[in-house]
């Protein structure tokens, strides 16, 4: 015969194996359903460039191909169609292959304000069809230099101050800051547009999120943006902080650390 205290033992094993299980059960139901969700969201996605395109395709072949002003202003239009497809996918398998943990960091020592020069003189015509102003603050007589991806640096900046651009208003102006503090160097984004609701702020990370669908579209928005600078940033162990007011603007900012001078190999006597 047991007595009371080994048959309460083994309730307990029971109990906690079951917990277990269960536990188990609900993590593969989210897995599933977090599945589900992405694939839903990815469907919508891919849909709405494809039947923009498959749209004014098929209104030529329908007969709009005889006019020739407006089959050149058909084709221009799928085509720009094909190439937010193209980006979205494109976008699509760098987020997975850095939630899967197969993208590789090349980490190396460069310029950080070098870099933010270059992305600046690339998205300039961008700015400046909006008449947006970009002014880049420095310190002249500091280093900026860094330990990173430079590639994948370069990405992040320019997502941070395209999204300065396109969701500023005409005449809209952005800012970027470099600050050394301690060991780090901070870099800032600054936009006086629209800024973000507070209860979107925490949201906008998420993949597909966004705060309004069509501007983001119009902008050669893949909705992807943000979910890759975070990534990004958690593989340098850095993360990207925002702060935003209705109708005043939006910062963006995250860090990154200094380049420690070459300890002297040896001493000289
Ligand atoms: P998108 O491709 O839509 O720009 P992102 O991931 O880069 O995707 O940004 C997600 C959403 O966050 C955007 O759709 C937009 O609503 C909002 N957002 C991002 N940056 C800004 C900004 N500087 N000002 C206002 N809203 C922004």
């Amino acid at each position: 015969r047991l007595s009371i205290s080994p048959l309460r033992k083994i309730n307990n094993t029971i109990n906690t194996y079951a917990q277990a299980k269960n536990r188990e059960i609900e993590t593969l139901q989210k897995n599933a359903e977090f599945r589900r969700e992405f694939i839903a969201d990815i469907s919508h996605e891919l849909k709405t460039p494809i039947f923009a395109a498959q749209g004014y395709i098929h209104t030529l072949l329908d007969g709009a191909v005889e006019d020739k002003s407006v089959r050149l202003k058909f084709l221009k239009r799928a085509a720009k169609s094909l190439n937010a497809l193209d980006k979205l996918v494109q976008d699509l398998l760098t987020l997975n292959q850095m939630e899967s943990g197969v993208i590789k960091f090349n980490f190396e020592a460069f310029d950080l304000k070098e870099l933010i020069h270059e992305v600046i003189e690339e998205l300039e015509q961008k700015a400046a069809k909006r008449d947006v102003l970009i002014r880049f603050f420095y310190d002249k007589g500091k280093s900026y230099k860094t330990i990173a991806d430079k590639d994948k640096i370069f990405r992040v900046c320019q997502n941070l101050i395209s999204n300065a651009i396109k969701y500023n208003h005409d005449g809209g102006e952005v800012e970027v800051h470099l600050k050394t503090h301690k060991n780090y160097i901070l870099v800032e984004v600054k936009d006086n547009g629209k800024g973000i609701p507070p209860e979107d702020l925490k949201r906008i990370f998420e993949r597909f999120y966004r705060v309004e669908k069509s501007r983001s579209r119009e902008g050669g928005g893949t909705g992807l943006g943000l979910a890759i600078v975070k990534h990004i940033l958690e593989g340098h162990k850095s993360k990207i902080s925002v702060s935003s007011t209705l109708g005043k603007g939006s910062i963006f900012s995250f860090e990154l650390p200094c380049e420690k001078p070459a300890k002297e190999a040896s001493l000289k006597i």
